[in-house]
C-alpha cells in the first residue's frame, strides 16, 4: 500500500512512522512531482494557513484537491481537518473545502491550548486523544458520520473517502485509528 503524506509543514514524520510500522510505503509530498498514484493520503497537523499558502505556492493545491474529490481515501488531523473543511467559522480562508463541515480554529482558546483525554471512537472504543491548539467541528451536513465527541464537541468525522480529526492519533501509541483508515482503503 502506498500512502502519500503531505510534507510541506507540520507533524508528518509521526504519521509516516505509524504507517511504516503497519507495512505501508510512504511518499512524502513536498512538490507537485511527488503527487503520483497513491492508495491513500494523509494531511497532518501543523499550521493550516502556512500549509494552504505553501500548497498554492508549490502548485500542489489543485492536484491534491482533485485526488481528494476523486475518492482517494484521506486521513486529516488537526490542521489537515481545517484544510478539508468547507467552512471555518473564525477564518475566511477555506482550503480544499471538500468536507461539508464547519470548524472553529484554535477552538479551545489559549488556556486550554493543549490537552489529552481518552474518549470513545466509533467502531474502535476508547482511544487516547492529544489536542494541540485544536479545532473542533461546530456543524456537519447530512451524510457526515460523527466518529467522536469530547465534551459535547465533535472531534472526529467521516464523509465518503475523508476522515477528519481534531486530535493527533499519530502522537499516541495506539495505532487503531491508522489501522481503521488503512483497512477501509
Ligand atoms: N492551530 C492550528 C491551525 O489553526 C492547528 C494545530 C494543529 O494542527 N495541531 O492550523
Amino acid at each position: 500500500m502506498r500512502i502519500g503524506v503531505l510534507a510541506v509543514q507540520g507533524a508528518f514524520i509521526e504519521h509516516e512512522k505509524v504507517m511504516q510500522s503497519l507495512g505501508c510505503d510512504c511518499v512524502e509530498l513536498r512538490q507537485k512531482s511527488d503527487i503520483v498514484s497513491l492508495d491513500g493520503l494523509i494531511l497532518p497537523g501543523g499550521e493550516s494557513t502556512v500549509q494552504n499558502k505553501l500548497l498554492h505556492e508549490l502548485d500542489m493545491f489543485d492536484s491534491l484537491k482533485g485526488m481528494i474529490k476523486g475518492g482517494v481515501r484521506t486521513l486529516a488531523t488537526c490542521a489537515g481537518l481545517i484544510l478539508l473543511a468547507e467552512r471555518i467559522s473564525n477564518d475566511k480562508r477555506s482550503a480544499f473545502a471538500t468536507l461539508p463541515v464547519t470548524v472553529k480554529r484554535n477552538a479551545y482558546g489559549r488556556q486550554l491550548g493543549s490537552f489529552r483525554t481518552r474518549s470513545d471512537f466509533k467502531g474502535i472504543g476508547d482511544v487516547d486523544m492529544t489536542f494541540i491548539r485544536a479545532p473542533y467541528i461546530e456543524k456537519v451536513a447530512d451524510g457526515v458520520k460523527i466518529l467522536s465527541v469530547v465534551d459535547q464537541k465533535i472531534v472526529g468525522v467521516e464523509y465518503k473517502n475523508q476522515i477528519g480529526l481534531s486530535f493527533h492519533p499519530e502522537l499516541d501509541k495506539d495505532d487503531s485509528i491508522h489501522r481503521y483508515f488503512l483497512e477501509s482503503i
